[in-house]
């Protein structure tokens, strides 16, 4: 197998690993980034992204994507496409495989993996996507205003995007599969008690209506077996997200869902010179934005740890 020493080596191409990249590169660092399966991470199956601040008129999430690649670039990245398949971080230097071809050795990981949301499996949700379709009501609410929509989910991100939806929408569907829901107690309160949502309890989606964009979902009542045709414009599947943190198992501390651990306040995992940012170590924020910053960490924290070495070996 063919073998290459980095110093850094970043694994993921979203905002999260790109500012680490952006960082890591104007210390003098020249770090390796693997982009991944999805290169660019979850904003290119964005549209319009209007939350991220320095764009007033909003940005394409595929274009913000290449202009942070752009930027990495310019500072002296070796930005690379491939998959890291397996890590081994049980010695120092840290290794990684990428596509069971290359095993990198480097002396600082910072892991960029992000989340991947979850989708029922229904042809429409690819037919519609960007068209009707999203998984995220913070980012593609504000082009449903004025319009009837649906929620698919029972969680506490099925209710948040719910209550969210609902300031903008005069209508929004809550359809839930069982005759409960798993969110907290209070985010139900706030999904209960809001006179624009109308939970659909018992209900399935069996289809997304439409011929160009969305129009509608048909919903089944698993009950009753009853189905029936909802009129939306926007179809927002809430049923959690998946961290592609798998080839870490074992290895990095992680949550019972796979959300990586990190030292409060840092970017600091349970093995030294291994540091996580973005999605991959979030599951409460996950915006383009806090990804970014916590790349921003993981790029300082990754430099002070280098530096910090350095020092005892000088010493040694
Ligand atoms: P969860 O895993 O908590 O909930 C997923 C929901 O989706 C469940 O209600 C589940 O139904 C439903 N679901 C799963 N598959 C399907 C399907 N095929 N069809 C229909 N419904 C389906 O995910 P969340 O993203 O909601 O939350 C993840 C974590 O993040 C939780 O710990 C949550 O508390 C936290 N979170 C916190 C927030 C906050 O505090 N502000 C905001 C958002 C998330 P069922 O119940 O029947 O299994």
């Amino acid at each position: 197998m063919k073998t290459e020493n980095v110093k850094v080596l970043i694994i993921g191409s979203g905002p999260a690993g790109y500012t680490a990249a952006i960082y890591v590169a104007r210390a003098g660092l020249s770090p390796v980034l693997y982009t991944g399966g999805q290169p660019g991470g979850q904003l290119t199956i964005t549209s319009d992204v209007e939350n991220f601040p320095g764009y007033p008129q909003g940005i394409d999430g595929p274009q913000m994507m290449m202009d942070l690649q752009a930027q990495a670039e310019r500072f002296g990245t070796s930005i690379r496409s491939g998959l890291v398949t397996k890590a081994n971080f049980s010695g120092y230097p840290l290794k990684a495989i990428v596509d069971d071809e290359i095993e990198i050795t480097a002396e600082a990981v910072i892991v960029a993996t992000g989340a991947s949301a979850k989708y029922l499996g229904l042809s429409g949700e690819q037919k519609f996507a960007n068209k009707g379709v999203s998984a995220c009501a913070v980012c593609d609410g504000f082009f449903f205003r004025g319009q009837e929509v649906a929620v698919v989910g029972a969680g506490d991100s099925a209710a948040e995007e719910a209550t969210y939806l609902s300031k903008l929408c005069p209508k929004v569907y809550l359809i839930v599969r069982r005759d409960e829901m798993r969110a907290s107690r209070i985010m139900q309160q706030r999904v209960l008690n809001n006179p624009k949502i109308e939970i659909l309890w018992n209900t399935e989606t069996e289809e997304i209506l439409g011929e160009t964009e969305v129009t509608g979902v048909r919903v089944r009542n698993n009950k009753t077996g009853a189905k029936r045709d909802i009129p939306v414009k926007g179809f927002f599947v809430a049923i959690g997200h998946q961290p592609n943190t798998q080839i870490f198992e074992g290895q990095l501390d992680m949550d019972e869902a796979g959300y990586i651990l990190v030292n409060p306040g840092s970017t600091r995992t349970n093995v030294e010179g291994v540091f996580a940012v973005g999605d991959a170590a979030d599951k409460v924020y996950r915006q383009a934005v806090t990804a970014a910053g916590t790349g921003c960490m993981g790029a300082l924290d990754a430099e002070r740890f280098l530096a910090a070495r350095e020092l005892e070996h000088a010493h040694a």
